[in-house]
C-alpha cells in the first residue's frame, strides 16, 4: 500500500518533480537539513553563492579601503537595479536597488505629490494592505497637508477617485494572496487622472510581471522575500522612462544629487533613476543581493508560475478534507487570482498551529488574525517537501499537538 494524504501518493509527487524543468536550483539554495521552509514569502532562503560573496566584499574592505567605493559598491544601486529589470518587465535604467519599501513609498509620493494637478488633494492607500504602506502615506501626508483615505477591502476603486492625486496598491495581498491586475488597474487609475504606486513586495520573484507592458510608470518592492536578498537587503524603486525628469523627490540626499562630489550647497537631482536614492548604502548588503540575482537571471519565469501553482494546489489538495474536518476556512484565491501563497484561517488555534508546524520543522507565518500563511518559493521546493509538510500539517491537526502549552508562547517576531 503506498502513502497517500486524501488520495494524493508520495510516488505520484516524486514522479512530479523527476519532471520539474526547475529542480536543479534546489541544490544552489543552503537550507538546514530536517527544514521544509514554506516561508519564503516572508524571508527567502540563502543562496549557495551568498556567503562567498559577502566573504570577497569583506577581504576587500579589508585590503582596498576607501578604494571599494570606485570597485563596484558606489554604482551598486543601478548595477543591481539593470539586474532586477528583467525580472518585473522594466528597461535598462528604469530600476534603483536601495533603502526599503517604506522610504520608497514615501519618495514617490512625494515626487508624484509636486506634480499632481492642484485641484488633486488626497492619496489613497488600499486598506488590508501591509500596514507600513497605509503608515508612510499618513506620515506624508502630516507633512504635505495632503488628506489620506482608505480603499476598503474590496471597495470599488472607480468610486473612490476622486480628488485624488496617488493610489499606493500591492500586486499581490500578503495576507489573502490575492493578485490584482496590474494593466487594467492603471488604466482605470490613470484614466481617472490619478497615479499609482504599484507595492510588489508579494510578486516579484513570485510571478512574471510586466510593468512597462502593463503601462506602470511608478513600482517598489522588496528584495528579501522571493528574491533571497537576505534579511534587511535593500529594497527597489522602478520609475517609467518617460516620468523621470519630473522634478526631486522629497527625501533629496547627497546621493541622489546631479554631482554628489561636488558638494555643491544646493540639491540638484540627477538626471537619471539615481535621483532617487538618498544618502550611502550597504555595500556589504549589495553583495549577498548581487550573488542571488545572478542566479535569477537564468530562471524562466512562466516555468516558475507554473511550478508556484501546482505547488499551492497541492499543499490545498492533501489537506483539503483535514481542515474541513477541523473548522479550519482555506481563503485562498482561486488559481488566476492567487500569487504564491496557500492561506488559512483558524482564529482559535491559529497561532499555535504555526508554532506546532515549526517545532516538526515545518515554517510557516502566522498573522493576526487568525491567518496561517504558507509561501511557496519554487527554486527551492520540491514537490515532496510540500507532500511532507502537508503529511507534518495533517498530524499536527489530528494529534491536537497545538494544544501543548509551549505552543502558544509570543515571540516578538511571528
Ligand atoms: C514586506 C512588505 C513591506 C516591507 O516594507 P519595508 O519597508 O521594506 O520593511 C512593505 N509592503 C508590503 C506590501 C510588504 O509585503
Amino acid at each position: 500500500m503506498s502513502l497517500s494524504l486524501n488520495g494524493v501518493t508520495l510516488a505520484s509527487v516524486r514522479e512530479r518533480d523527476q519532471q520539474d524543468p526547475l529542480a536543479h536550483f534546489k541544490q544552489r539554495f543552503a537550507l538546514p537539513e530536517g527544514v521544509l521552509y514554506l516561508d519564503g514569502n516572508s524571508l527567502g532562503a540563502q543562496p549557495m553563492a551568498a556567503k562567498q560573496a559577502v566573504t570577497n566584499t569583506l577581504d576587500q574592505w579589508r585590503d582596498e579601503l576607501i578604494k571599494g567605493w570606485n570597485q563596484g559598491w558606489f554604482d551598486a544601486p543601478e548595477r543591481l537595479g539593470n539586474l532586477l529589470a528583467p525580472i518585473i518587465g522594466a528597461r535598462h535604467g528604469e530600476v534603483s536597488v536601495t533603502d526599503n519599501i517604506t522610504l520608497n513609498i514615501f519618495k514617490l509620493l512625494g515626487y508624484i505629490w509636486q506634480q499632481r494637478p492642484a485641484e488633486r488633494q488626497a492619496v489613497l492607500s488600499e486598506g488590508g494592505n501591509f500596514p507600513t504602506d497605509g503608515y508612510i502615506a499618513q506620515g506624508f501626508c502630516r507633512v504635505s497637508g495632503a488628506e489620506h483615505s482608505f480603499l476598503p477591502e474590496d471597495g470599488d476603486l472607480a468610486a473612490h477617485l476622486d480628488g485624488v492625486a496617488v493610489v499606493v496598491l500591492s500586486q499581490v495581498n500578503y495576507r489573502t494572496g490575492k493578485l490584482r491586475d496590474i494593466a487594467a488597474t492603471t488604466k482605470l487609475i490613470n484614466d481617472h487622472g490619478a497615479e499609482v504606486i504599484w507595492d510588489l513586495a508579494h510578486s516579484a520573484g513570485a510571478l512574471p510581471i510586466d510593468l512597462n507592458g502593463a503601462g506602470a510608470r511608478y513600482a517598489v518592492g522588496c528584495t528579501y522575500k522571493y528574491l533571497n536578498g537576505g534579511p534587511g537587503a535593500p529594497a527597489f524603486l522602478y520609475v517609467h522612462k518617460d516620468v523621470q525628469d519630473g522634478g526631486w523627490q522629497p527625501l533629496s540626499g547627497w546621493h541622489g544629487h546631479a554631482s554628489p562630489f561636488a558638494f555643491d550647497a544646493d540639491y540638484a537631482p540627477a538626471g537619471d533613476i539615481s535621483r532617487f536614492r538618498t544618502g550611502t548604502h550597504s555595500a556589504l548588503a549589495y553583495t549577498a543581493l548581487e550573488a542571488s540575482l545572478s542566479l535569477w537571471a537564468e530562471v524562466d519565469m512562466q516555468a516558475l508560475r507554473d511550478k508556484s501553482l501546482a505547488m499551492s494546489e497541492l499543499f490545498r489538495e492533501c489537506l483539503a478534507d483535514s481542515l474541513e474536518a477541523h473548522g479550519i476556512k482555506d481563503m485562498t484565491p482561486a488559481t488566476s487570482e492567487r500569487g504564491s501563497q496557500v492561506s488559512l484561517i483558524d482564529s482559535q488555534h491559529g497561532y499555535a498551529t504555526v508554532q506546532a508546524l515549526i517545532a516538526r520543522g515545518v515554517i510557516g507565518d502566522y498573522r493576526e488574525p487568525g491567518l496561517m500563511r504558507f509561501g511557496f518559493a519554487p527554486l527551492y521546493l520540491s514537490f515532496e517537501d510540500v507532500w511532507q509538510a502537508a503529511h507534518h500539517f495533517r498530524a499536527v491537526l489530528k494529534s491536537g499537538e497545538y494544544q501543548n502549552s509551549q505552543f502558544h508562547v509570543r515571540s516578538a517576531v511571528t
